[in-house]
């Protein structure tokens, strides 16, 4: 079988791996990734003053910076392999609690980060693991191996007849900075072609078109951050911890990005505005004068610290995607942001695409297995494509929505406010924090929820009930 992965940033590596792992007959299958932007050296460099957003990549430049992968997004990597769940936990800083601030100084709130109470007895806890953007996509590059990515932008994906049997056509154009392919043009074809190209997928746009509720909206949040190299406050070394402020203007979090002794600390300032950064010209020296402006009364000497001597290294309008009707059909299928971009507020985006490169491998392999494929037939190989993709949407779909729903609960928490709602806020976050009932009551038991989640139950839930469907219905497969 031939598949095509578009997108090379933490969803399309980790989906190759998944499918490497767990496909049947693993050496009789092609997978190759086409990556639109050449990796930058590291995530932690300044911008340049004058910089063209439009050059970036979505995943290791223009929204780089740094992010915490959650318990949940930490178990599948441990599932898919021991040794690289090992290097992403040792190049981060394993969060095992955030602190929850305001603005004013007040504390609102302790909260673990780990999975260890929902655990049954001798499983190993998994925590919050904060790392720059970068240190985690290097791992999983690492993991993937030499002569799988290929630097060439797909350009459009079209259906082709080849020799009596449809499949995808995918359009790629050589990179401006690539002596031997720039802008030449290349049709390649594949059994199936696995969307993992962002929120602003170009395979999205050729399942759905250009209508509006199709593509991202703007939160209308923005935000920037940086790295600094210090040693790391003792706010956050004492606790463990990742420290997150809510203040009446915005957002402020900082963490350490790596082993303390790295002295590598992360920042990042989210705000309300309405209007984008001009992507052709980014001015740091303006930005910069805005951050500072911004948090000037914030109380916590560390954010006054660090918006001293920031550099402005990331910025990132943030996009979210509506619920799609579905993220694919025949032989396309799309996953991670470029099925769900969500909020960052929901510190998921990344565990999300983890758990998507694992279900769809799992469903794949399963789906194959059950029409007892050899290379030589098409019609069942399709088949069972498009059973994975159907499962896949079924599967998925509500774990995503739930987090989602969620996330817009705690994205009203970083917009502008008056005087009376900041200090409401504050209430707020300190009573969900200090009575967690009230917040089991308002939110569900959210880390049995997020951390106690399956694909391989969910799949067999689902192929089961699929079995008693066509039982029923006497429509039994050959
Ligand atoms: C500010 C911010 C903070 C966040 N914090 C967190 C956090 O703390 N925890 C968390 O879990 N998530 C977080 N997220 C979300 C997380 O970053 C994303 O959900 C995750 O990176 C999505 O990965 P992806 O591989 O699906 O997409 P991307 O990372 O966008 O990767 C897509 C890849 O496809 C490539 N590509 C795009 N178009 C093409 C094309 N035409 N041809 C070939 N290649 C193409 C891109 O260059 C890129 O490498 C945050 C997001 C933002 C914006």
């Amino acid at each position: 079988m031939k598949i095509i992965i578009v997108g090379g940033g933490i969803s399309g590596l980790s989906t190759y791996l998944h499918l490497r792992k767990h496909l049947p007959d693993p050496s009789s299958h092609s997978i190759k990734i086409y990556e639109s932007h050449p990796p930058r050296s590291s995530d932690t460099l300044p911008l340049n003053s004058k910089l063209n957003l439009d050059t970036l990549s979505n995943s290791t430049a223009l929204v780089g910076g740094g992010l915490g992968i959650s318990p949940n997004g930490m178990r599948v990597l441990r599932d898919l392999n021991v040794d690289l769940h090992d290097a992403v936990a040792a190049q981060g800083f394993p969060a095992e609690k955030f602190v929850f601030k305001g603005a004013n100084g007040w504390t609102l709130g302790v909260q673990r980060t780990g999975d260890g109470s929902v655990r049954t007895e001798g499983e190993p806890e998994e925590v919050c693991i904060a790392s720059s953007r970068h240190g985690i996509w290097e791992c999983l590059r690492k993991a993937v191996g030499e002569g799988v990515v290929v630097y060439r932008r797909v350009v459009g994906l079209e259906r082709v007849e080849n020799g009596g049997r449809e499949e995808v056509g995918v359009r790629t154009k050589g990179l401006v900075d690539d002596s031997d392919g720039a802008g030449v043009e290349e049709v390649e074809e594949a059994d199936l072609v696995i969307g993992a190209d962002g929120v602003r997928s170009i395979v999205r746009t050729s399942l759905f078109g250009n209508e509006e509720k199709f593509k991202p909206t703007y939160t209308g949040l923005s935000g920037v951050g940086g790295f600094l190299t210090q040693s790391i406050p003792s706010s956050i070394t004492k606790e463990k911890a990742m420290i997150f402020t809510f203040g009446r203007n915005g957002f402020f979090g900082y963490s350490s990005a790596a082993p303390v002794t790295t002295q590598s600390l992360m920042w990042w300032s989210t705000f309300e505005t309405s209007s984008l950064p001009d992507t052709k010209n980014i001015d740091t020296a303006t930005i910069k004068a805005e951050l500072v402006k911004r948090h000037q009364h914030w109380r916590d000497p560390n954010v006054q610290e660090i918006v001293k001597n920031a550099q402005i290294q990331s910025i990132y309008p943030t996009w979210v995607l509506g619920e799609l009707p579905h993220w694919g059909k025949e032989g396309i299928v799309l996953i991670g942001d470029a099925a769900h971009a969500m909020d960052p507020t929901t510190g998921q985006g990344a565990s999300q695409g983890l758990e998507d490169s694992q279900t769809l491998a799992l469903l794949l392999a399963e789906t194959l297995k059950r029409e007892h494929i050899s290379q030589s037939q098409p019609e069942r190989m399709k088949r069972a494509v498009d059973l994975a993709n159907e499962l896949f949407y079924e599967i998925r779909r509500p774990r995503v929505a739930e987090i989602v729903e969620r996330g817009k609960m705690m994205s009203n928490r970083k917009a502008n406010v008056g005087v009376v709602a900041e200090y409401f806020m504050y209430f707020f976050l300190w009573l969900l924090n200090k009575v967690p009932l009230i917040a089991k009551l308002i939110l569900g038991d959210v880390n049995r929820k997020l951390y106690t989640w399956s694909a391989k139950n969910e799949i067999q839930k689902a192929l089961e009930k699929r079995d008693r469907t066509s039982a029923s219905s006497g429509n039994y497969a050959e």
